[in-house]
Formats: C-alpha cells, structure tokens, sequence
C-alpha cells in the first residue's frame, strides 16, 4: 500500500511513508521533503550564541525529513547527548520550486506556515563547532523536528510580525516577535534558492529569538507564532 502510495516503481524495500504534516481544518496532508534552517536568524540569540548579528550573511543547514514529529506527541529524550535545547521558530513550508527566486517573487513559492522546534543537542554541536567539523549530529537527529499543523498563506497570508513564543511546563522561555528576523521570509527564500534548487515539499526553519534553554525528561513545551498556531510537544518522563 505505502509503495504504491510514494512510487508507481517497485522497489527492493518498503521504507513506509513520506514524511507528511497535517494541514489544519483539512483531511490533507502536506508532504515534506527536505528541512532546510536558517541559523542565527535573530539579533538577540545571534548575541547570545556569541556573534555579531549585524556582520553575518544568512547561512542554513539541514534536518533529514523523517525527523518531523506530529504536535501532540509525547517522545524520548534524545539519545547521546546531556544537553538538549529549544529552538522555537516560524517554519515556512514550500509550496512551489524553484532557483534563483528572487525576493520581491519569493513569497509566491510559500504554500504556508507552521510552528516548528529545532531541537539541538548543544554538546554535540559545540564540540563540532570547536572541532570546525559539520553541525548534523547536533540538529538532524531522531524526533529533532516537532512541527504544528500548518496553514495556508491563502488562509493566514504572510506573517510578517507577531510574537513567537515558548512555554515550557507554563513558563515563558522564548519570546521574540517575527519583525526581529535579521532576513525576512523573502530574504531567506531568495538567499537559499541561490544555493540550491527549492522543492516543492520544502520546508524552512526561519530560526529562533533569544532565550534558548535545555530540556529535560517530563518537560511540557508549548510553542505559539501569533496568527500561525501552537505546537506542545512532551518529553517522556524518566523511567
Ligand atoms: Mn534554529
């Protein structure tokens, strides 16, 4: 049944379905093929990362798309590392490709938006850092991308402003507003589609306001961008 749903070819193993998010008020799904994120997209967390916001080019990475995790669900905490943190962030998910977009066209390949966690295993990556090696086993990990429903751009628009935030066990960690992106939505788009071809499926993780912070098993994390919606996401309690 998967293999006919994903392919019309037959292949050698079933690897199950595509990576796929709920589109609220609609019984249809938006597939997701790959997560790119942009890093250090706010003044105040680029300070509090270390860096000067002011002199730096947007630059991205990537989470693999099995990593997505439906809102709602309670999961493990993450494996190899003691110091898992919270990113909340707008993500915006592509709806049409292409190359070389540029900013005053970008919003046209938006499909919609949704409210997403990088999740970071900050040990892992600060030793990567430190070793000038990539960042992946500290972004793109098992269940390191929990994303909301999304919506449509046709439904919402394009938020521009609003505030994004994160409660963790009812206390505000994160709080920022979609106006303090360093680049724009647009920016983002047009930058990244410079570097790679965008997909159809594509999503972007649009980066995180101050207040990064870890995690611990039982941690309740409820994530909100005004006009957009809410992700809660729990962390299992250790046995
Ligand atoms: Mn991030």
């Amino acid at each position: 049944m998967n293999q006919k749903q994903s392919s019309e070819a037959l292949h050698v193993i079933d690897i199950g379905p595509l990576p796929s998010l709920p589109v609220a008020g609609s019984q249809a799904r938006f597939p997701v093929g790959r997560i790119y994120c942009v890093g250090r997209n706010y003044a105040d967390h680029a300070r509090e990362m270390g860096h000067d916001p002011d002199r730096e080019p947007p630059f991205f990475f990537m989470k693999a798309a099995s990593a997505i995790v439906q809102d709602g669900s309670t999961i493990a905490y993450p494996v190899a590392s003691r110091d898992v943190h919270h990113e909340i962030e707008m993500v915006v998910a592509i709806g049409k490709g292409g190359a070389n977009i540029p900013v005053d066209r970008a919003l046209e390949h938006v499909w919609g938006y949704g409210v997403g966690l990088d999740m970071t295993r900050r040990d892992i990556q600060g030793e990567a850092k430190k070793l000038g090696r990539p960042w992946e086993m500290g972004k793109s990990f098992d269940e390191s991308a929990p994303v909301s429903a999304l919506r449509s751009a046709a439904e919402i628009g394009h938020p521009a402003r609003g505030e994004i935030t994160l409660e963790v066990n009812g206390e505000v960690r994160q709080r920022g507003d979609l106006a303090m992106q360093i680049w724009s939505v647009p920016e983002q788009i047009a930058h990244l589609s410079g570097l790679v071809t965008l997909r159809p499926g594509d999503l972007i993780f649009s980066g995180t306001p101050a207040g990064v912070g870890p995690v611990k098993a039982g941690d309740r994390l409820a994530g909100h961008v005004e006009g957009v919606g809410d992700l809660v996401i729990t962390y299992r309690s250790a046995a």
